[in-house]
């Protein structure tokens, strides 16, 4: 890999490769943008087969936060942390030694929980930085943020498609009823829809059928169910050559990431198909959008008020896409980049705009955040 070549390429700020002899910690951050504001972006530990695999991972995920915060209209930059390890070598000292990497950039990267970190995990590296937001397990989570963006989000889809407000009616298929699919199918059976669900767990299936008169069906069969919307909310790649041609719905607007198995050529395959694709990224913006709250003083008068950045966003997207006949993925594209642009534009170089935001981030940071004064010993 030409490192310099691909990391320019790409758009990224700095890397940062991150070694502790004692721990044998191995990590990389990548902060991708920060021209919107700090840097954010969660740390994942996985036992990458190779060290090319691990930058890919932090390059292409650090640039997808960048235009999540774009599209979602909030003032923050994008950014992921990798832990290179497997799950049974975490310890005490590698989470530490990898929280002092994190204290050491002064709160320019602020981080998460993401794949294979638990809540104490979280507190381990606490121990070491105040710069940590976030519990993907503290009760509730985001998810039921998550699925109100994304139920505003097929308000705006459905609004454009069909020029209608109401769900009253409406056929949806939900694929997954974890925390954010299941909280979904509340909101929309609250507005009158009429849901068809899945999941590999039948203990969710049942509830969901029980306590909003869902129908069930096998996983295999969500694709073909003969439905006005399809929303995935369970696994990526599920937007593929053999899946597509199956959908009979006409929006596509769930909480899943990385739907599209291959972004250029499935969001184009949908397109060409005249269905209307919310591109996952802007859709499930929710939880971005709880973590930055819980990073400048939690209100959640606020983050609801927030939350309509993401159907706002939406009906821009649909309609560059309409304009110019290209995918909505590749329109969502276009609007982050523009308002990135039109953020440099403003904020001058990146030294300007690190001094003029995080200041009052980190004021806020210590001294608001229900979060981190939980995760605080
Ligand atoms: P979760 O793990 O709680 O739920 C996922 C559900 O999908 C599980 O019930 C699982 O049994 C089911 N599932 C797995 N494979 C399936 C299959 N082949 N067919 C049907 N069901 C299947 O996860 P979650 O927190 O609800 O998140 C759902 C998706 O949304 C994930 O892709 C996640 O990355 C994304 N997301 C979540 C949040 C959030 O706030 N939790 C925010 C942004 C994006």
């Amino acid at each position: 890999m030409k490192l310099f070549e691909t990391v320019t390429g790409m758009g990224h700020e700095q890397v940062l490769f991150c070694h502790d002899s004692a721990s044998h910690l191995r990590a990389i951050i990548a902060i991708h943008d920060t021209s919107l504001g700090t840097a954010m972006g969660a740390t994942r530990l996985w036992p990458y087969v190779s060290e090319i695999d691990a930058l890919s991972d932090a390059l292409r995920l650090s640039r997808g936060m960048t235009y999540k915060a774009a599209c979602a209209n909030i003032p923050v930059g994008g950014a992921k942390a990798v832990i290179i390890a497997h799950p049974s070598e975490k310890n005490p000292e590698l989470l530490r030694a990898y929280g002092r990497f994190v204290h050491r950039l002064q709160g320019q990267f602020v981080t998460g929980q993401d794949v294979n970190l638990t809540p104490d995990d979280v507190r381990e590296i606490c121990c070491e930085t105040q710069y940590v937001v976030g519990q993907e397990e503290k009760a509730g989570g985001p998810a039921p943020v998550t699925a109100m963006g994304v139920l505003l989000g097929i308000q705006a889809a459905i609004a454009y498609r069909w020029q209608q407000e109401n769900l009253e009616g409406m056929r949806v298929a939900v694929q997954g009823l974890g925390n954010v699919g299941h909280h979904l199918c509340q909101y929309l059976h609250e507005r009158g829809a009429k849901l068809y669900v899945c999941d590999l767990d039948p203990a969710k299936t049942e509830e969901v059928k029980r306590r909003y008169q869902a129908t069930v069906v096998e996983p295999q069969e969500i694709y073909s169910q003969d439905v006005d919307l399809f929303s995935p909310c369970a696994l990526g790649s599920v937007l593929n050559d053999a899946t597509i041609p199956q959908l009979k719905a006409q929006i596509v607007a769930g909480a899943a990431n990385n739907q599209l198995e291959n972004e250029l050529i499935h969001s184009y395959l949908l397109h060409e198909k005249n269905i209307l694709y919310c591109p996952d990224y802007v859709i499930n913006a929710g939880g971005l959008i709880n973590v930055y709250n819980e990073m400048i003083g939690y209100k959640e008068a606020k983050v609801f008020q927030q939350l309509n950045n993401i159907s706002d966003g939406l009906l821009q997207i649909f309609e560059r896409s309409n304009l110019n006949n290209i995918s909505t993925h590749q329109a969502a594209q276009n609007l982050a980049e523009d308002r990135l642009k039109s953020a440099r534009a403003k904020t001058g170089s990146l030294k300007s705009s690190h001094n003029k935001l995080f200041p009052q981030v980190k004021r806020e940071l210590f001294n608001n955040s229900p979060v981190v004064r939980q995760l605080i010993p």
